[in-house]
């Protein structure tokens, strides 16, 4: 019988299935794709933010994070990965990377640690069951036994690359509690009028989400203009803010000009004389600038002093109707899944059903950008694979 069977093969659950073999454990992971850690590929821009050293930031299931970042740290992560040979490197914001750049290499590392042998792919794992002293899983080639089960089947986000929430449905058929799978980290949908023109384009901005007419979240960063409505990280970080009726962004676009609004202003009618289209030239793109020039003065022809106070007010909150979040489809992220308080951090093993294990997406816990999400999975997937032992790579203390 295997000592540990994984459900997913993507980070959680290779991650899961190189430190259960490091300690000896007979592995095996069943892959519903025709190949193991096909989201893992896709990760920061194929870059793989693999995990974050600054402060963790998890919107939802921020308890149940943090204390399995305890029993898992970052620092004993990073052990975890030079164990298997992977280097990585630390960039701005506590950004963490596999030192070559690409996602590619820490699939390699985690292949290279399990057996392939060890692991069967489009198999699709479509029931679960305590029997006879073992877990026992099933697909359609048939029966899998097992002492211990790790679900690590993701959530619901871009189901091409894997996840498509199963393993979610597989637990709350046990019983275990879940929240509906949403999206989370993704782009929106806005009223496309005061984007007009703008799609490709980019600006650095302040970004509040508005809901009311009252600031609820804020970020600062890249915004880009697309052809349905925003994207960019902060957008993506905001954009579970955003999701209820009536919401609005709104974009503070003379933040990295370094004036303050009086300034502004006196800059503006300094250059009062010049044609409306030229007043912004060399403080925003053109287009953007004509984008303002429309919210702030949709009448006028002429600038006068009246003009330069809406056009520094609109500059400072330009205002734009969220109409919905892109799809599950589109998201980096799931939002919703297991209730993870069935869980014990230190282990993921189930509190009411010992030897059934869940690690990752599939849980109700998501992170900001920056690769909170994957240190979560890969945490889980360490925690479970160990089992309360003592892995070769961590210190004795
Ligand atoms: C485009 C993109 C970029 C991202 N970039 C980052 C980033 O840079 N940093 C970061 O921290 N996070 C990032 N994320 C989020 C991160 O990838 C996920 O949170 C993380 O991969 C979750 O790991 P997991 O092991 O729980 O699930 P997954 O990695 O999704 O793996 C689950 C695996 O289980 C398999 N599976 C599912 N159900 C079954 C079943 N019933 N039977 C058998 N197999 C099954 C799936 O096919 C899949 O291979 C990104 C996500 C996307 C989509």
């Amino acid at each position: 019988m295997t000592d540990l069977l994984i459900v997913g093969g993507g980070a959680a659950g290779l991650a899961a299935a190189a430190c259960a073999q490091q300690l000896g454990d007979t592995v095996m992971v069943l892959e519903r794709m025709d190949r193991v850690g096909k989201k893992l590929l896709a990760t920061g821009n194929g870059r793989c933010n693999i995990m974050n050293l600054r402060k963790p930031v998890y919107p939802s299931g921020g308890d149940f994070a943090r204390q399995v970042l305890r029993a898992m740290p970052p620092a004993s992560q990073i052990r975890f990965w030079r164990s298997i040979g992977l280097f990585l490197r630390e960039e701005a914001e506590g950004r963490v990377y596999p030192c070559t750049g690409q996602a590619a290499t820490v699939l390699d590392v985690l292949r290279l640690a399990v057996p392939e042998s060890c692991i069967r792919t489009g198999q699709t794992v479509s029931g679960l069951e305590y029997r006879q002293g073992a877990w026992h899983v099933y697909t359609e080639e048939g029966d899998h036994a097992a002492r211990r089960v790790l679900l690590a089947g993701g959530g619901a986000a871009q189901k091409a690359l894997g996840s498509d929430g199963s393993c979610v449905r597989l637990l709350r058929d046990r019983g275990y509690p879940a929240s509906p799978l949403r999206p989370a980290l993704t782009q929106l949908k806005t009223a496309l009028e005061p984007i007009r023109g703008l799609d490709g384009i980019r600006v650095r901005a302040g970004v509040r989400v508005l809901a009311g007419g009252r600031c609820i979240h804020q970020e600062h960063g890249e915004v880009l203009f697309t052809s349905y409505g925003l994207s960019g990280v902060c957008i993506l970080q905001c954009s579970a803010y955003a999701d209820c009726p009536g919401s609005e962004i709104s974009l503070h676009l003379y933040e990295g000009l370094g004036l303050s609004e009086s300034e502004l202003t006196e800059e503006l009618l300094m250059r009062a004389e010049k044609q409306p289209e030229h007043l912004l030239s060399g403080m925003l793109p053109l287009r953007v600038a004509q984008a303002v020039l429309r919210q702030a003065m949709p009448e006028k022809k002429r600038i006068d002093r009246h003009c330069v106070r809406d056009i520094v007010q609109v500059m400072g909150d330009f205002r734009i109707p969220v109409k919905g979040l892109q799809g599950l489809d589109h998201a980096q992220v799931t939002r919703g899944g297991i209730d993870p308080s069935c869980f014990d951090p230190d282990t993921m093993q189930s509190r009411t059903e010992p030897g059934l294990y869940a690690a990752g997406e599939m849980l109700d816990v998501d992170g900001d950008c920056g690769g909170f999400n994957l240190m979560f999975a890969t945490a889980g997937g360490l925690l479970a694979a160990k089992c309360g032992r003592k892995a070769p790579w961590e210190e004795n203390t």
